[in-house]
C-alpha cells in the first residue's frame, strides 16, 4: 500500500483500495449534509437538519398523512440529561437516541415526534414525511399526545425543565419553529401552542418551560408580526423605491424561494398519497417514560375543550 509521506494514502493507494471496494469515496459535504433551508415570506430560510443528516433508522412504515393541518403545536421536553453538549454531532445523537427509544422500547414505527430541538438550538425533522407535509399545510400522524395525535404537531426540546433554566439557544430556535409552523398552517400562536400537560397528565414540558409559554406565544406572535412587515416591504410596488438607481435591477433579484434547487423541500409530486386514517393509540414521545400517563387506548378524539 502506498501511503503518502505525511501519513495518508497517496492517491495510486486509494485507487487500489477503491479498485477492491475496501472503501468507499465520501464526497465532501454529502455526509455531513448541514440541513434544509427551508423558504420564509418575510424572513430568513429556516435550517432544520433532515433525518438523513441525522442519520435517521428507516421507519417501520410510511407515516400516515392527513389533509388537514394540526390545530395545536405541543411543546414538549426530551427529560434526558441537560448536556452542555451544543454541537450538532450531540444534537443528531439525540435524534439518533430517541428514535431507537422510541422503535425498540416502545415499539412504535419511528420516532415519536415531528421536530426536535437540541439545547444548542438545532432544529431537526423528527417523524418521517414532516418536513414535506408542513411544507405542504398537511400532517404528519405522530406519536406524542395520546389521543390527540390526529390533530397536534409535537415538538420534543431536549433536556429537563422540571426546575433548570431553558437555554437561549434553545429558546430562539423554539420561537422561530413555532412561528414557522403557524405562518405554514396559519395558526394563531395564542390558540395553537400548547404544553403536553395540557393535553394529557403529565409533567412535560416541565415547571419551568410550560411556565414560560404565554412568553413563548407573545415572542411567536412577534416574530409572525416583524415577518408579516417585512413581507409587505417587500411587496412594496416599485414606484415607491426611490429612483436613485441604486435599486437592483430585476435580474438581480435572487428568486424569492432562494438559494440551490437542494434548499427546496419538496415538489408538489412529492407529496405522499393520504392514507385512510387510523386511530392512533402511542403515548407520549419522552425518552423517560412519563408516570400517570393514561393507557385508555380510545380512538383518537380530535377535539380540544377550547
Ligand atoms: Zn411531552
Amino acid at each position: 500500500m502506498s501511503m503518502h509521506p505525511n501519513g495518508g494514502l497517496t492517491r495510486r493507494g486509494l485507487a487500489a483500495l477503491l479498485g477492491l471496494g475496501l472503501v468507499e469515496v465520501i464526497t465532501p459535504g454529502a455526509a455531513s449534509a448541514d440541513g434544509r433551508r427551508i423558504p420564509r415570506e418575510g424572513g430568513p430560510p429556516l435550517l432544520v437538519h433532515t433525518r438523513r443528516d441525522w442519520q435517521a433508522l428507516p421507519a417501520r412504515r410510511p407515516a400516515t398523512v392527513f389533509r388537514t393541518p394540526p390545530n395545536r403545536i405541543v411543546v414538549h421536553h426530551t427529560a434526558t440529561p441537560n448536556s452542555e453538549d451544543y454541537s450538532l454531532a450531540h444534537a443528531y445523537r439525540l435524534s439518533r437516541r430517541i428514535q431507537r427509544f422510541h422503535m425498540r422500547a416502545r415499539g412504535w414505527d419511528d420516532t415519536g415526534q415531528q421536530l426536535t430541538i437540541s439545547r444548542g438550538g438545532h432544529i431537526m425533522e423528527g417523524r418521517n414525511r414532516s418536513l414535506a407535509a408542513i411544507r405542504n399545510g398537511r400532517h404528519v400522524l405522530g406519536a406524542q399526545a395520546l389521543n390527540h395525535n390526529g390533530h397536534t404537531i409535537g415538538i420534543e426540546n431536549e433536556g429537563d425543565y422540571s426546575d433548570s433554566p431553558v437555554p437561549g439557544t434553545l429558546w430562539d430556535s423554539l420561537v422561530e419553529t413555532c412561528a414557522w409552523l403557524c405562518a405554514e398552517y396559519d395558526l394563531d400562536p395564542f390558540r395553537a401552542i400548547v404544553g403536553h400537560r395540557d393535553l394529557v397528565a403529565t409533567d412535560c414540558p416541565g415547571d419551568v418551560l410550560y411556565g414560560r409559554l404565554t412568553e413563548l406565544r407573545e415572542d411567536v406572535a412577534d416574530r409572525l408580526d416583524a415577518q408579516e412587515e417585512q413581507e409587505e416591504q417587500e411587496e412594496q410596488p416599485s414606484e415607491d423605491v426611490p429612483p436613485s438607481g441604486e435599486a437592483p435591477s430585476p435580474g438581480e433579484v435572487p428568486p424569492s424561494d432562494g438559494g440551490a434547487p437542494s434548499g427546496q423541500v419538496t415538489a408538489p409530486g412529492e407529496v405522499p398519497p393520504i392514507e385512510p386514517v387510523s386511530p392512533p393509540l402511542h403515548d407520549p414521545v419522552h425518552v423517560s417514560p412519563d408516570p400517570g400517563v393514561p393507557a385508555s387506548p380510545a380512538p383518537n378524539a380530535p377535539r380540544l375543550d377550547g
